[in-house]
């Protein structure tokens, strides 16, 4: 039998002044009168890393009415919205009560998608949330009083607060649940209907700045072209109308600061649902998108590069290229290999972002500097090939080359923020003035080659320790993986994840002989089937979904494994 709250406030005063350790003893099951409390880990001191907590309630009990979680893209809209409610309760209520992370709670902080996260889990009988806590302390000495009202006063109004029904917003989560589920459905729609992705009429898509996502005030609202307008007839939202971007290759042109990178960033995160109001909400992107750019610096392991770089000076090879210390064109051609590797459907690619020569060569360089002594095939030869022998569609941000004219299904133009298709005064342009190019590297896009991984790993070696820093750093034992031109991870606890699976796959997997698409494939799927805790020994409280490309793109850019 557990200890009920009474007991647990007694403990917590009969320990004031002892020694930190003390609060070890914490660990077990605490009897609410209206939910479970369990502590799982006591931290060490008062600058540890917080103690992690759960709590549990009898869904019936909470009082969420059952269609509101009768599906699993449900039941994640509703954990979202706990997730969120929880965080900006705790914000208020929770105070510092000592040092270090005295008194604070904390949940795992949501961006503006809704995605599945370890910190709630909602199903017919339990509803279980998952927190950090600071247990009060002075130097190394308990604040038993402080503890007790942080664990049985505080917490209990936290939870009163935040995860029953009947103090929520019926409507806010009615909506969220409806926006998410019709998003959902719309990304399904979008292969059958022969497009990438879909802007709704009205979506705002820049943000508030650089460091907030939320969305931009005043800003002028996404209006369709005429010639890419289509409708859909959502589940629950009804008719939506807006701009449909087809399959192929799609140029985003315009002048500068005319909302081109506003517009490809918001495709990008396409991939994610966003919470109603956002401004994003119902603007979706084909779920295999993936965001490539050059990255210089970045190492790069036994990639197949050879249908965009061959004849290196040095002799060295292409199909298996290695280095650990990239260019710009040859990061940007190993990023999109690696993509297609991994089964990208979708290309999406900025101009500000990326390598000059990489992207074009024109008939002047072509006449100065001969192809044999250019080892690039420059992407606008490539582009075209991609789509037709592969199935794999480009979205180019695009504003300062015109020979992309030729090889580009449609051209969309940004005027004032102001989007116009202009795909055959493009095509007649490109008809009236020559490029005069010639075609290179050939009639075909080339191979895609699947690495194997290899691991020179001694178990003893390394301390299995892994932190995230933001979202563009993982730490693996004392090695950063550097993951800010990966743009399309968006919370801490993704890189979380990431960091967790890392550990998981160099212990349990990559030691077989299997190719990286068939190890991630594996993993994805025991995600899917156990949810994010197969990742850890025990329950995380703060890990965040992802997408295989992202785990890949870690994969890839840890530097102390190999593939091949
Ligand atoms: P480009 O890539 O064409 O140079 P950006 O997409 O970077 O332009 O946009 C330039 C600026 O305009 C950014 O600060 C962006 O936030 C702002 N902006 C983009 N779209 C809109 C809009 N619809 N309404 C108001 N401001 C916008
Ligand atoms: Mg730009």
């Amino acid at each position: 039998m557990g200890l009920d709250d009474r007991q647990l406030r007694q403990r917590l005063l009969a320990m004031d002044g002892s020694s930190y350790r003390t609060y070890k003893d914490l660990k077990g099951y605490y009897d609410f009168p209206r939910f479970t409390l369990i502590i799982d880990h006591v931290q060490g001191d008062p600058f540890a890393a917080p103690s992690q907590l759960r709590v549990q309630l009898a869904t019936p009990e909470a009082g969420f009415p059952a269609p509101l979680y009768s599906t699993p893209l449900r039941a994640v809209a509703v954990e979202d919205f706990l997730v969120r409610r929880f965080h900006g309760v705790s914000q208020h209520l929770s105070q510092r009560r000592g040092m270090g992370s005295s008194g604070r709670v904390e949940i795992t902080r949501p961006s503006q998608a809704v995605l599945q996260r370890s910190a709630a889990h909602l199903t017919p009988q339990v509803l279980e949330i998952r927190f950090t806590v600071g247990l009060p302390a002075q130097g190394r000495r308990i604040l038993g009083r402080q503890a007790a009202e942080l664990l049985c006063d505080d917490l209990p109004t936290i939870v009163d607060q935040s995860l029953f029904y009947s103090s929520l917003d019926p409507q806010a989560l009615q909506d969220q649940v409806a926006t998410v589920e019709d998003s959902h459905w719309l990304r399904q729609q979008l292969s059958d209907r022969g497009l990438i992705a879909f802007v709704p009429d009205g979506a705002i898509l820049p943000r508030h700045s650089g460091i907030d996502d939320r969305p931009l005030p005043q800003a002028i609202p996404f209006q369709s072209p005429p010639d890419l307008r289509v409708s859909f007839q959502c589940p629950n939202r009804g008719t939506l109308r807006g701009m449909g971007i087809p399959q192929g290759v799609t140029l985003i042109v315009g002048g500068g600061y005319h909302g081109k990178s506003t517009l490809l960033r918001a495709i990008e995160r396409g991939i994610y649902n966003h919470i109603p109001g956002d401004g994003r909400d119902y603007l979706v992107t084909n779920a295999q998108a993936v965001k490539v750019r050059a990255e210089d610096g970045r190492s790069i392991a036994g990639v197949d590069i050879s249908p965009f770089i061959n004849h290196l000076p040095l002799g060295q090879s292409t199909t298996q290229f290695s280095t650990t210390n990239a260019s710009g064109s040859t990061s940007q051609a190993a990023a999109i290999m690696e993509s297609l590797e991994c089964g990208a459907q979708v290309l999406l690619m900025d101009e500000d972002t990326s390598a000059t020569n990489f992207m074009i060569r024109d008939r002047r360089m072509q006449a100065l500097i001969r192809k044999d002594q250019e080892p690039i095939t420059p992407f606008v030869d490539k582009v075209q090939q991609l789509y037709q022998d592969h199935g794999v569609s480009t979205v180019l941000v695009m504003g300062g080359s015109g020979d992309y004219f030729d090889v580009a299904d449609q051209v969309i133009a940004l005027d004032n923020f102001r989007t116009q298709a202009v795909t055959a005064q493009a095509k007649a342009i490109a008809a009236q003035y020559d490029t005069d190019r010639t075609p290179e590297g050939g009639s075909q896009f080339g191979p895609i080659t699947p690495r194997r991984l290899t691991v020179s790993y001694t178990p003893d070696d390394s301390r299995n320790k892994r932190k995230a820093k933001g979202v563009d750093t993982i730490v693996i034992d004392r090695e950063d993986i550097d993951l800010s031109a990966v743009e399309q991870l968006i919370e801490t606890g993704q890189l979380r994840a990431i960091g967790a699976a890392l550990l998981y796959l160099r212990q349990n997997q990559l030691h077989g002989n299997d190719t990286l698409p068939v190890i991630l494939d594996s993993l994805m799927q025991s995600i899917h089937h156990q949810g994010l805790d197969c990742l850890t020994p025990f329950p995380p409280s703060d890990l965040v979904e992802f997408r295989p490309f992202e785990l890949a793109a870690a994969l890839n850019r840890w530097r102390s494994i190999q593939l091949q």
